[in-house]
C-alpha cells in the first residue's frame, strides 16, 4: 500500500511540474528541490537506512521468539551443560556481583553446519528468561564503509529496547557467522570488515554488570581458526564451547525428538537409523525424518516404515535418484569403479558391504552402501591404510579392467588425500613426528606420493587375488542393477569353497 502511494506520487511530479511550467511558473528551482530531495532518499535506502531494513527487521522477528528448551535439543549433552554452567553466572548474578566475577560477556559455539548451535543460543535466551535477536555475520557485510558499524550499533539497541519493552532483565544477542566479520586482520584492506568487528568490540567492552538489561552475546561459527584474537580475548568471547556432529546416542536422541509429530509404523526401529546414519548433523537427521514421511506418503500408506526410513537415509547421504541414462559402457565402467570399492571393503572390514547399486543418485552413477561400522574415535595406522585402499579400489579396478582411470575417481583421491593427512600430521608416516610447517612441499609430496603409490600396488593386487569373485559379481550387478551384501559375500564363499 505504502509503495503504491510512493508510485503514484512519484509519477504526479513530473505531471505537476509540466502543468506548472504549461502556466508560465519557473520552475527551475522545484527541479533543483526534487533532485536533491530524490538523491539523499536514494543514498539513506541504498546504505542500509539509519536502522535496519525492513526486511531485516522481519527476519529477526521471525526468529525473535523462541520458546525452545535444552531439552528439545538432541545429544550435545557435554555441550548443553557447558552452555547451562556458563549461563548460571547471567541467573545468579547477584552472587556473582558479590565475589567481585566479572559478568560472561560472550559465548562461542563451534562446530560443523547444522549442529544445532543456533538451538543452543535460542535455548540460553529460554534459560534466562531474556529477549533473543539473531544477526548474521553476511548480514553486516555492505559495499559502503560504516554500514556494518551502524549496524551493528543497531542490533545493541535493538536487544536494549526489546527488553525494556517486554520488561525483561536479560538478552540475548545471537550472531550466526562470525567469522565473516570477525576474521583475522591483516594488513590495511578489508577496512570495511574492521569497522565492523571494531564496533562490535566496543560494544562488548561496554557491557558492564550493573547495567540492566544485562547483555549476552552468544556468536556462532564453524571455522574458530579463522577469528581475529581480539575477539577471543579475556573479557570478549572467551567461553568456548564445541558442539559437535552427535554419536549414536545423540542421534538416536535427535532421531526421537523428531519422530514425535510422525506416524511411526511399529516395526521400525529408530536405533537402527541412528547407526545407518554415521557422520549426519542434526539438521541432516531432521531431514532423514522428513524424507521418509515423504515417501510413506507418495506410498500412500499410514505409517512411516524402516524401508522408508533406510530410503530417506540414501536420499540424504547420496542425493534423489537422477532418472539420467547412461549408456551401456557407462553403466559397466561405473560398475566395475563400485565393485573395486566393494571387493577392497570387504576384505579389509569383512561382513561390511551393505549393497552395492546401479543407480544414478545425486551426481554419483552408483554407489556402494556400507554398513554401520562401530564408532570409532581413535584411527590405528593400518585402520587408516585400509580405508586408503577402499578409497582408491575404484580406479584401480579401472585400470585393471580398461587400462587407464576415468574422472570418476575424483572425490575417491580427495578422500584418500586427506587420509594421508591424517596419518602425517598424526606422525604414522616414516616422516615421524612433524609439524606441517617444517617440512617443504617436496618432501611432503615425496611421502605422499610414496605411501599412495604403495597401497595403490596392494589395491590391485588385492582385486586381482580376487579376481574370480569379482567377475561373477560383476555379471550379476550388470543383470541385475543390484548387488546384495549377502549375494556378494556368498561369491566369496564359493570362491574359497566355504560352506554357507
Ligand atoms: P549453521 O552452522 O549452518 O548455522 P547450526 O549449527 O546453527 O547450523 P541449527 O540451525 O541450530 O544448526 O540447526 C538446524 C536444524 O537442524 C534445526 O532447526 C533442527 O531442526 C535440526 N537440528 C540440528 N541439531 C539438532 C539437535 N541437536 N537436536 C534437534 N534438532 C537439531
Amino acid at each position: 500500500m505504502r509503495k503504491l502511494a510512493m508510485e503514484i506520487a512519484v509519477g504526479s511530479v513530473p505531471v505537476l511540474l509540466i502543468f506548472l511550467a504549461y502556466l508560465g511558473v519557473n520552475v527551475t528551482p522545484l527541479i533543483i528541490l526534487a533532485i536533491m530531495v530524490g538523491s539523499v532518499y536514494m543514498l539513506v535506502k541504498m546504505r542500509g537506512g539509519i536502522t535496519a531494513t525492513a526486511s531485516q527487521e522481519r527476519k529477526r522477528k521471525k526468529v525473535a521468539s523462541t520458546g525452545l528448551t535444552f531439552e528439545e535439543i538432541g545429544g550435545q549433552d557435554s555441550a548443553k551443560q557447558e552452555l547451562r554452567e556458563a549461563l548460571d553466572f547471567m541467573v545468579r548474578h547477584e552472587e556473582i556481583s558479590k565475589f567481585g566475577i566479572r559478568p560472561i560477556k560472550g559465548i562461542l559455539l563451534t562446530g560443523p553446519p547444522g549442529t544445532g548451535k543456533t538451538l543452543m543460543a535460542k535455548a540460553a535466551a529460554q534459560y534466562t528468561n531474556a529477549v533473543f535477536v539473531a544477526a548474521s555475520g553476511s548480514e553486516f557485510v555492505e559495499m559502503y564503509v560504516g554500514v556494518g558499524a551502524s549496524r551493528i550499533r543497531e542490533l545493541f539497541k535493538e536487544a536494549r529496547t526489546k527488553a525494556l519493552k517486554e520488561k525483561k532483565e536479560n538478552a540475548v544477542i545471537f550472531i550466526d557467522e562470525i567469522d565473516v566479520i570477525g576474521g583475522k586482520r591483516e594488513g590495511g584492506q578489508q577496512r570495511e570488515y574492521d569497522q565492523t568487528l571494531n564496533q562490535l568490540l566496543t560494544e562488548m567492552d561496554g557491557i558492564y554488570t550493573s547495567e540492566a538489561p544485562k547483555i549476552l552475546i552468544i556468536a556462532a561459527t564453524n571455522r574458530k581458526e579463522m577469528l581475529d584474537s581480539a575477539l577471543l580475548r579475556p573479557g570478549r568471547f572467551d567461553r568456548h564451547i564445541q558442539v559437535d556432529l552427535p554419536d549414536k546416542k545423540g542421534r538416536r536422541h535427535i532421531l526421537d525428538i523428531h519422530s514425535k509429530n510422525k506416524p511411526l509404523a511399529e516395526e521400525v526401529s529408530l536405533d537402527k537409523v541412528a547407526e545407518e546414519s554415521y557422520g549426519f548433523s542434526g539438521a541432516q537427521l531432521e531431514s532423514v525424518m522428513n524424507e521418509a514421511a515423504i515417501y510413506a506418503m507418495r506410498d500412500d500408506q499410514a505409517e512411516i516404515t524402516q524401508r522408508h526410513l533406510s530410503m530417506a537415509v540414501d536420499k540424504v547421504m547420496l542425493g534423489e535418484k537422477t532418472d539420467r541414462q547412461s549408456t551401456e559402457e557407462e553403466k559397466r565402467r561405473v560398475a566395475v569403479h563400485e565393485l573395486g570399492h566393494a571387493v577392497a571393503a570387504e576384505v579389509v572390514a569383512p561382513g561390511s558391504v551393505n549393497q552395492v547399486v546401479l543407480s544414478p543418485r545425486g551426481r554419483a552413477l552408483g554407489y556402494v552402501r556400507h554398513n554401520p561400522q562401530e564408532e570409532k574415535y581413535l584411527y590405528t595406522k593400518s585402520y587408516l591404510e585400509g580405508q586408503i585402499m577402499i578409497a582408491l579400489a575404484g580406479a584401480a579396478a579401472e585400470e585393471i579392467y580398461y587400462g587407464g582411470r576415468s574422472t570418476g575417481s575424483s572425490n575417491d583421491f580427495e578422500q584418500a588425500l586427506n587420509l594421508v593427512h591424517t596419518m602425517m600430521t598424526s606422525g604414522l608416516t616414516s616422516l615421524g613426528i612433524i609439524h606441517m610447517d617444517m617440512v617443504t612441499k617436496e618432501v611432503l609430496m615425496h611421502e605422499n606420493s610414496k605411501i599412495l603409490d604403495e597401497l595403490a600396488a596392494r589395491t590391485k593386487q588385492l582385486l586381482i587375488d580376487n579376481a574370480a569373485v569379482f567377475d561373477k559379481s560383476l555379471d550379476i550387478l550388470l543383470r541385475e542393477e543390484r548387488l546384495s551384501g549377502e549375494q556378494f559375500r556368498c561369491q566369496f564363499r564359493d570362491s574359497m569353497n566355504l560352506p554357507a
